[in-house]
């Protein structure tokens, strides 16, 4: 694949410092918002987003009217639907203009044209292969790690607001920009519980702020790693399927810190509603980190704290269900 770009074909965490690949992410958006006109009229349109700021106890939530994502917020991921379009994220399908950098041997960086953040990337997989990511985990860290601490890396779930459940990506962004970014630690003050601490590896339950979620904390990718499997075995619960719900956010400054949403609901009944009480909203990653993407204004003018209350409360999974696995967490 060309770039167009000085060719750096092939990196890995160990040839590349911390943070310094970002330098490399970059230089591909600045080419790809002055040679690609739908990479450029979409991070122009971002000028237009209107923002509604809603406080909460030690957090905040902001709704964002931004006509630009209903293409996302509204895909169809159904089987069917899926099979019967071109897989966007393989190579052999991007436009002409977008161009790929190679982040290692198994993911790729592309310009995201219809950006929730003032710089958003799309990273799928070189290959075509499902949204899961257990086995993904390593490479998050990595590209989060080499991506540094202005970015956020986050991943969304095949069925909790991926809109390529098919074909296995992440996507980074400016971090600051979701508000848990720079909230967490007072919300994990507020809310949270320490369910499992190791050396330098912290987990936390954090309840009570809308949506319940674990933090894991530590400069050992391994054990971060191992640490991610116990949750997701926990949420998985024996079930058959393939993977618990959930969205993840990422960010990496001197240690990773992996913050972890289980999700009980692709979309609040809102989504399914005939009439004026239908609400397109599809919450993923960046919505649970506390900027929620309306793509109608008619949604957006209807935003409220009661409703921000209850979307959140029909896609995450309630604190009873949630204590259990924290419990489970911390009896070892
Ligand atoms: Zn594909």
């Amino acid at each position: 694949m060309t770039t167009g770009l000085p060719d750096e074909e092939f990196r890995s965490e160990d040839q590349v410092d911390t943070g310094k690949f970002s330098l490399v992410a970059q230089e591909l958006f600045n080419h790809q918002i002055k040679n690609w006109k739908l990479a450029a009229d979409g991070y122009q349109s971002l000028s237009a987003v209107h923002i509604k700021k809603f406080k909460f106890d030690n957090f905040s939530i902001e709704a964002h009217f931004n006509p630009g994502r209903i293409i996302s917020s509204s895909a169809k991921v159904d089987a069917k639907s899926i099979s019967e379009r071109p897989c966007f994220l393989c190579k052999e399908n991007l436009p002409y203009d977008q161009k790929a950098v190679k982040i290692n041997e198994n993911y790729i960086l592309l310009v995201n044209p219809y950006p929730i953040f003032n710089t958003h990337f799309t990273i799928p997989s070189v290959n075509h292969v499902p949204q899961l990511i257990l086995s993904e985990m390593g490479n998050m860290l990595s590209i989060s790690k080499m991506l540094g601490k202005n970015y956020s890396v986050f991943y969304n779930g095949p069925e909790c607001g991926a809109s390529a459940p098919d074909h296995l990506h992440i996507q980074a962004g400016d971090f600051g920009f979701m508000k848990i970014d720079t909230e967490h630690e007072s919300m994990a003050r507020a809310y949270g519980k320490t369910v499992y601490q190791e050396n330098d590896l912290k987990t936390t339950a954090v309840q009570g702020c809308l949506r319940n979620y674990f933090s894991v904390e530590s400069e050992d990718k391994t054990k971060l790693t191992a640490e991610f499997q116990k949750i997701f075995y926990a949420l998985q619960n024996g079930k058959s399927r393939l993977e618990p719900m959930m969205n993840i956010i990422c960010n990496y400054n001197s240690r990773w810190r992996l913050l972890i949403f289980p999700r009980s609901n692709h979309r609040p009944g809102y989504f399914y509603e005939e009439g004026e009480n239908n609400i397109l909203v599809s919450p993923a990653a960046v919505d649970l980190g506390g900027v929620m993407i309306f793509p109608r204004d008619k949604d957006f003018s209807k935003i409220s704290a009661e409703l921000i209350k209850d979307i959140f409360m029909q896609v995450t999974l309630s604190g009873a269900r949630f204590g259990a696995v924290a419990d489970k967490l911390g009896n070892r």
